[in-house]
This record gives structure tokens, sequence and C-alpha cells, in this order.
């Protein structure tokens, strides 16, 4: 498997970085791990005739937090700091957990947060529960900056909301509420570098009673082209008293509301009955470890 010859470049500035994104246009890859791009460059399913290495560049990478403000992580922070930081395990932790769950060990080590968004697979791990916690991102060029939430950039299979000249350079996650607690679970057909037939996040808030939800996001992954943010269970959950029957209720209307696809990895019943498996699991996890916060 012989890729195409390309050029090379690796910026050390953001300033270097978005004249060459803007100067070479379409021409052009970004190359953040790689561990998604060389794949479809070997497969010649794109050949770019540029590669713009941005994983030099210290000011799109690492894992900032701020008591009371959230915390900002950059696109180019690998997925095994994301999986290690006990910051983001405290506050963030079903993204921690998400971000431990891809692929290998090898695999996190090489690919960055950011590339799992923009390379924008239903069933990519950490969008979920980037989503659920309320993740906006932050997409620049030598114009400047536009923010937006992640639900919104990713827009299709491997599309997002990237104009020309733009890089992704960071995610921004709201202060998390307090008595609050985010949970995230997947189902796949192995235990080892398996590919996601449903995974799902759940984002509780509870009032000072610990029984009562202030709010719930519940964002499924894998069951539509992008993360799918349920309307219903919020609906249903919200501004009542936690209960078993209301839990089995959510799970129906998630199950109601995902539209899965029958593929190699599972078929679209089965996606369906995992959707209200994990939902009914999360739902339970996510209002227990909030009362205990
Ligand atoms: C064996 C194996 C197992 C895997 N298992 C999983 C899994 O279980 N779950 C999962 O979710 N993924 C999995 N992956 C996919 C992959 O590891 C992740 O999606 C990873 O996070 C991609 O990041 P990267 O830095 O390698 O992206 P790259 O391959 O460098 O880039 C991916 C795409 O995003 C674009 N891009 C990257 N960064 C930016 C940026 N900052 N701004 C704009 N565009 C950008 C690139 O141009 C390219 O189109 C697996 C991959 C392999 C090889």
């Amino acid at each position: 498997m012989f890729m195409n010859n390309f050029e090379y470049f690796a910026p050390k500035t953001p300033g270097e970085a978005f004249e060459l994104v803007g100067r070479l246009g379409k021409k052009a890859k970004i190359l953040a791990g790689g561990t998604d791009l060389v794949i479809l460059m070997k497969d010649k399913i794109v050949s770019p005739e540029c590669l713009i290495d941005i994983t030099n560049i210290e000011e799109f990478e690492g894992i900032k937090y701020e008591p009371g403000k959230g915390m900002v992580i950059g696109a180019t922070t690998k997925n095994s700091e994301v999986q290690y930081s006990e910051i983001v395990k405290e506050k963030y932790y079903a993204l921690a957990y998400a971000a431990g769950e891809i692929g290998s060990s090898q695999v996190r080590h090489m690919g960055t947060i950011g590339g799992n968004s923009c390379n924008a697979s239903p069933s990519g791990e950490t969008p979920t529960p980037l989503v659920a916690l309320g993740a906006k991102v932050i997409v620049s060029s030598a114009a400047g900056d536009r923010e937006m939430p992640l639900e919104d950039f990713i827009t299709g299979v491997r599309r997002i909301d990237l104009k020309e000249g733009e890089i992704l350079t960071k995610f921004v996650l709201p202060e998390p509420a307090p008595k609050s607690a985010s949970r995230y679970a997947y189902m796949g057909a192995r235990d080892a570098n398996e590919i996601d037939c449903v995974n799902m996040a759940v984002n509780i808030e509870l009032e000072a009673d610990n029984q009562t939800v202030k709010s719930v996001r519940l964002v499924m992954g894998s069951v539509f082209v992008r993360p799918l943010v349920s309307a219903a269970v919020p609906a249903l959950l919200n501004g009542k008293k936690f209960s078993d029957e209301l839990v089995e209720k959510a799970a129906e209307a998630a199950q109601g509301e995902a539209k899965p696809i029958t593929d190699i990895r599972a078929s679209e019943e089965y996606r369906h009955t995992i959707v209200g498996v994990l939902a009914r699991r999360l739902l339970k996890e996510a209002f227990a470890a909030a009362q205990e916060v």
C-alpha cells in the first residue's frame, strides 16, 4: 500500500499554519496524529498534494482548567493525555473514559482529540461526551476565530463546518454545574480496536434535594449521521423526581429518536435495542454519581 507523493510542511507557529492552510487551500490536508488520514491515503481514498502537520504548534496543544470557568483542550492534544488527565477525570468523567476507549494504547498516543471530531465518523468516541458536556469548538484562520457548539461543527458523515483556510484549534468546556455528573458507554463487537455500533453519553444535574433532575443531556453516537442530541429525554426528566418508571419512559423515548442503519457492524434492530439498554444504564449511573458530588 503506497501513498501518493506529497509535500510535507511542519509549521511551528499558528501564523505560519494559517498562512499555509490559506495559501494551499484544497491541495493540502491538515495532518494531526494521522491515525485516520494516513489510512485513507494508503487506501487512496484521499491523495493530497501537501500535508500540513500541525502537531509542532504549542498553542494548539494541552489541557488548561480554570476553576469556575471551565476547561480548554487544544485540538492536537493526544487522546491518551485526555484519558490520563486527573482533572479531566474529575470534572468531565465521560470524556476521559471515552478517550480511553479509542482503539489501542498506540492509537491513543498518536491520535488527537481534534482529529477525532474532524474525522466526523458517526461512531467517533469523543464527540458524543463532548456534546453532552456542552463543548464548543474554536476554528481559527488568519482572519480570526469562529466559535460554535460541537454539534453544529459536525454536519454529517465525514463533514464538518470548516471553511478553506481554517483549522480547529480548541475545545471549550463549561465549568460543570454543582451536583452534576457525566457518564459514557458503548457497545461494540469485541473489546480491542473495535468500532462502536452505538455509543452514548449522559450529563445530569440535580437539584439540592438530590432527587429532582434540574437538567439532563443525553447524546447518542452511531445512530445518526452525527451526534444526536435527545430532545425527548430532557422533556421527560427535567424538573421531575428521578424514578425507575421515568427512566423506562426516557429509554423508550431515546429509542424513538435514534435513526440507526444496518451495516456490517450491527443491524438497525440491534442498535435500537442497545440505545434502550445504554440509556437505562447511563441515566441511572449518572444520577447515582451526581448524588455523590
Ligand atoms: C487501529 C485503529 C483503531 C481506532 N479505533 C478508534 C475507536 O475505537 N474510536 C474512535 O473514535 N476512533 C478510532 N480510531 C480513529 C482515530 O484514532 C481517531 O479518530 C483519532 O482521534 C484521529 O485523530 P488524528 O490526530 O490521528 O487525526 P488525523 O488522522 O491526523 O486527521 C483526521 C482528519 O481530521 C483532519 N484534522 C485533524 N486535525 C484537524 C484540525 N485540528 N483542524 C482541522 N482538521 C483536522 C485531517 O485533515 C483528517 O481529515 C482508530 C484508528 C485506528 C488506526
